[in-house]
């Protein structure tokens, strides 16, 4: 399963809100897929066409779905004695598919700062010059490899090499190897690298308590603002502390709890469905009298591949996914009436399955 890392220097508020995401966490039973691990929250996602669904269907049971983020914290602590961020950290984001980087932006003298001051652009710079070099020192090593080919006129070595250049100068200039633009050939090579650089990063702006309701205010956010658009990165504003809170109390309470903060949806909410998309997965659904589910998928997955992810029996005995979008479910009214309009469609095969579509699937057992 792919899954979100949590990344950022020390005090920045990670325990805190990894602590939120396990607390908040979903009922592991429910999807034997997760992985047990202490390091590991699982969270289901928030989705409201689930919620219209189950009006509309009124099923004996609802399923979200649901993904994993990883704590890389506490790693970074004894990394940071000006020896990089050490092997073991970078280690373990290598192994994660995408990067939430939490940044302080939370003023409290009480709590110490790594660097002395709160500065959360200087923060971000810290950790990504790290990642970058580290990606540096692997380009380097595989160049020297590649190029002994390449002089030999090796054609998939000039190839690679090719990629690797680009992708040294992007580095060197301190720019993620994910700035670098390439075709979809190079693309592939690109990935056989399994560089920290290129894998998708948004930024956690981690805010204090009292301004959580309007942080437009607050100007350290507004700078990690800015550096994120130039990084095309998405920006989460959380306040780590509340999110803590929040995950202790059931829907009604959180509701509640959120309109006195003057909040729209919890800032955790917000996260898991900014790192779903981030890690390029997407939900399609199931919706019978039984149960109502919604499932994960990759974008770029065919309907065969989506119903393996419910069994792999649906897989191996695929016939064909009857599928409806969901917004033309919901504007029919029901699954006969979106029949009648002619709006189920019989897919097959080679279909590239979309968020939101609502499937059922026939299949050969
Ligand atoms: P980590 O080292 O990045 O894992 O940081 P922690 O989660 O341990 O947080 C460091 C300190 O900052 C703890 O004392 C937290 O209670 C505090 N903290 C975390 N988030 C917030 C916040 O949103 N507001 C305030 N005031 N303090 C916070």
């Amino acid at each position: 399963a792919l899954t979100a890392g949590i990344v950022g220097l020390p005090n920045v508020g990670k325990s805190t809100l990894f602590n939120a995401i396990t607390k908040a966490g979903a009922e592991s039973a429910n999807y034997p897929f997760c992985t047990i691990d202490p390091n590991v929250g699982i969270v289901e996602v928030p989705d409201h066409r689930l919620v219209k669904l189950t009006e509309l269907v009124q099923p004996k049971k609802v399923v979200p779905t649901a993904f994993e983020f990883t704590d890389i914290a506490g790693i970074v602590k004894g990394a940071s004695k000006g020896e990089g961020l050490g092997n073991k950290f970078l280690s373990h984001i290598r192994q994660v598919d995408a990067i939430c980087q939490v940044v302080r932006c939370f003023a409290d003298d009480n709590i110490t700062h790594v660097s002395g001051k709160v500065d959360p652009i200087d923060d971000i710079e810290t950790i990504n010059l790290e990642l970058i070099l580290a990606d540096l020192e692997s380009v380097d090593k595989r160049l020297s490899r590649v190029e002994k080919l390449a002089k030999q006129k090796d054609k998939e070595a000039l190839a690679e090499q090719e990629v690797l250049v680009k992708i040294k100068e992007a580095l060197e200039n301190e720019k993620p190897a994910r700035t670098v633009e390439f075709s979809d050939d190079q693309m592939k090579t690109v990935k056989g690298l399994h560089l920290l650089t290129t894998k998708p990063v948004l930024y956690v702006a981690n805010v204090g308590e009292d301004e959580i309701a309007d942080p437009s205010n607050n100007e350290y956010v507004q700078k990690v603002r800015e550096f994120a658009a130039n990084d095309n990165a998405e920006v989460i504003v959380v306040c780590a502390k509340i999110e803590e809170e929040i995950a202790e109390l059931d829907e009604d309470e959180k509701a509640m709890f959120l309109q006195e903060l003057g909040i729209e949806e919890s800032g955790l909410d917000q996260l898991i469905r900014a790192a779903y998309n981030l890690l390029g997965l997407a939900t399609y659904f199931t919706a019978g009298v039984q149960e109502v589910r919604a499932w994960t998928f990759r974008l770029g997955m065919k309907a065969p591949e989506c119903a393996g992810v419910i069994h792999t029996d649906f897989e191996r005995g695929f016939i064909r996914a009857e599928t409806v979008s969901y917004d033309d479910l919901m504007a029919g009214g029901s699954m006969t009436a979106a029949k009648e309009a002619g709006k189920v469609r019989l897919e097959g095969k080679e279909y590239l399955v979309k968020d939101g579509d609502v499937i059922h699937f026939r299949f050969n057992v």
